[in-house]
């Protein structure tokens, strides 16, 4: 069955282009505070904590964290920790990594708890930034792009587990004609 693709917003070259750019900004900020933890948020991040480190030349140690975020009507979803790190975050320099930061709820969440746990240093790297759309504010030390208040998949990004692997960043808009199946939380 052919399927309708997202409608291209940042090309292969534009993130590929950027994402050297963070992590040179990276390498400069920490190349006298390594070791750095880099903690990806599961699974959007996987994409771009692949590409990012690659090309980050101080030394990193890489963990995982999964968190859901349950909606009840409008009320901003309680964040909980589906999979915990593996990795004791005291007295390390911890650097999240995530795909895209909308209402802000699942990445301050994760910052206090990194905080509460004694890390030296905690700062947030996310490829996307949906700043209009923030409820609650969190600061976005390192930001790939800012983009409008749009739905976005690809490069890691899902709708229901679909369009993950697209190399680019496009943009859903329902033809009106997809099967309607029960959502997952959203990772
Ligand atoms: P927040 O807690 O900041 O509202 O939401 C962060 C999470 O919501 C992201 O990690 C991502 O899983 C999901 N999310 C927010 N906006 C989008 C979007 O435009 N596309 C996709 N695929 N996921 C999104």
């Amino acid at each position: 069955m052919d399927r309708v693709l997202p409608r291209p917003l940042i090309s292969e070259d534009e993130l590929q282009h950027r994402i050297s750019e963070l992590a040179a900004e990276i390498d400069r900020d920490y190349r006298d505070q390594e070791p750095l933890l880099c903690i990806g948020i599961l699974k959007g991040s996987v994409f771009f904590m692949v590409d990012l480190l690659k090309r980050v030349t101080v030394p990193v140690k890489i963990d995982f964290l999964q968190t859901s975020s349950y909606r009840s009507g409008t009320t901003p979803g309680e964040i909980r920790i589906r999979k915990d790190v593996d990795i004791a975050i005291r007295g390390k320099h911890v650097l999240i990594i995530e795909d895209i930061v909308d209402t802000g709820h699942t990445l301050s969440t994760v910052l206090g708890l990194f905080r509460f746990r004694g890390a030296k240093s905690v700062k947030l790297c996310a490829l996307l930034d949906k700043h209009k759309a923030r409820e609650v504010a969190v600061n976005v030390d390192y930001s790939g792009f800012k983009i409008d208040n749009v739905f976005v998949v690809g490069y890691g990004l899902d709708l229901d587990e679909r369009y993950r692997e697209l190399p680019y960043i496009g943009v859903y808009e329902p033809d009106g004609d997809e099967p309607s199946e029960p959502s997952e939380p959203s990772e």
